[in-house]
């Protein structure tokens, strides 16, 4: 197939048209897109002069911007090697067929006098070792009358998004579940993107702040948000790419607002918290516990050198956040929440981070496959996401000068480790 060719791409909406045509053939209006050397199929020749618009689903706007005036042609062609020679043509891009040939085999084309016509050929019967082999219902073909090519068409599949992947990855099982994304930074934002690939059903995103300038670096939104909430912005940039996945968006502070988030927490399946700072990481760990719902804790540490991701999950076996630090701390390791506390400052001087874009989004894209095989494990008994602890340290930079566990000294190594069980003198996880 020639790269000089245009492409052709044709809607479902042509395809189901074209098929249930009870006309052996009729005329086609391409759209064409000068820009992508492309042609979409605009309107179809349904019966005798009944000309009706293929219709291009509203989010694809590439496939409805160009000029709508190409006439073109479309061919039933009766069992025949049409499609076979179309196949051994694409494959050898050398050759190409002489135009009384090709009138021979597709039968009805138009003499395309000095110009290109565009053939559109159906073979609704093509056996099924011709589809093996790579053969296509519906054929492509450039007509000039020094030679016949074959054109590369491109159908609208009948399923695109996450349902293509029914059978192979449980999206029945995450369409039912909901999280709660508490902080949409740089790394809440990747988590909550990600969360919504994976399939969850419901994502709740709670951030008080605005989308400025200076997140833009390190952040899943670009320059079109600057000035908007994130939550607002989040939400829209969701629904875009994931339309399946429903997204609510509270523009609240988990700390000063707990009234309101208690609920929130109540309703869904699990928290994930990419907070900046001590206290609404305080605030998850304990709200979560209380409301006996797992939480997933990501941040980046000792300025994007290492990342964290602790999950807590609200058992006996496992402690709470304050309960895991208690443990670090006696062992003399890092205070970790004091570190964060002077990588982003407290709310009056923004002090820049170091960590690098990428490295915050694996952290969150990391701390939502934790968040998945949780709930996997826990609300279907589906093991095969399980992973190896509670407490990730993820090697970004890390210069191993750190005391353990933070003491990783290659990008990209995992350390997982586990979590004390609850302390006995615990506000969080003693009951009452
Ligand atoms: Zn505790």
């Amino acid at each position: 197939m020639s790269p000089h060719n245009p492409y052709i791409v044709m809607p479902r909406d042509a395809v189901t048209k074209i098929a249930g045509s009870d006309l052996s053939g009729g005329s086609l209006v391409l759209r064409r897109v000068p820009a992508d050397d492309m042609y979409v199929v605009q309107t179809v020749e349904t019966g005798k002069d009944i000309r009706l618009p293929a219709e291009v689903p509203r989010e694809y706007a590439a496939l409805r911007s160009g000029d709508p005036h190409h006439a073109a042609q479309w061919i039933r062609v009766a069992p025949n090697d049409a499609h076979l020679h179309h196949l051994f043509l694409s494959r050898r891009p050398d050759i190409s067929i002489g135009f009384k040939e090709f009138r021979e085999l597709v039968p009805g084309v138009g003499d395309p006098g000095n110009h290109l016509g565009v053939v559109v050929t159906h073979d609704p019967d093509l056996p099924p070792e011709l589809v093996e082999a790579g053969a296509s219902e519906f054929a492509g073909w450039a007509v000039r009358r020094s030679g016949v090519e074959p054109l590369a068409i491109e159908i609208e599949p009948e399923v695109v998004g996450l349902a293509q992947l029914a059978g192979k990855w449980p999206i029945e099982q995450l369409a039912a579940n909901s999280v709660m994304v508490v902080g949409c930074g740089s790394i809440g934002s990747a988590a909550a993107e990600a969360l919504a690939g994976y399939g969850v059903g419901r994502v709740e995103l709670v951030d008080p702040d605005r989308f400025l300038w200076h997140n833009m670096l390190r952040h899943t939104l670009g320059a079109e948000s600057v000035g908007r909430f994130k939550v607002a912005a989040m939400k829209d940039h969701l629904a875009q790419h994931w339309p399946q996945q429903t997204v609510l968006a509270h523009r609240r502070d988990v700390v000063a607002e707990a009234h309101y988030i208690r609920p929130i927490v109540d309703r869904v399946d699990l928290v994930l918290c990419a907070a900046d700072g001590i206290a609404p990481r305080r605030v998850v760990s304990h709200l979560s516990r209380r409301a006996r719902r797992p939480a997933i804790l990501a941040c980046v540490l000792d300025n994007g050198s290492i990342g964290e991701v602790i999950r807590l999950r609200p058992t006996p076996r496992f402690g709470c956040l304050l309960c895991l630090r208690q443990q670090l701390a006696d062992q003399g390791a890092m205070d970790a929440e004091a570190d964060q506390e002077l990588d982003y400052g407290t709310g009056r001087v923004h002090q820049p981070m170091t960590a690098v874009p990428p490295d915050l989004r694996y952290i969150g894209t990391f701390a939502a496959k934790v968040a998945i095989a949780t709930l996997l494990e826990s609300l279907h008994g589906d093991h095969t996401q399980q992973v190896p602890g509670e407490h990730a340290i993820i090697g970004l930079r890390p210069a191993g000068d750190l005391a353990a566990p933070f003491d990783l000294s290659q990008a990209g190594d995992v350390r997982w480790s586990s979590i004390p069980r609850p302390r006995a003198s615990c506000p969080t996880c003693s009951p009452g």
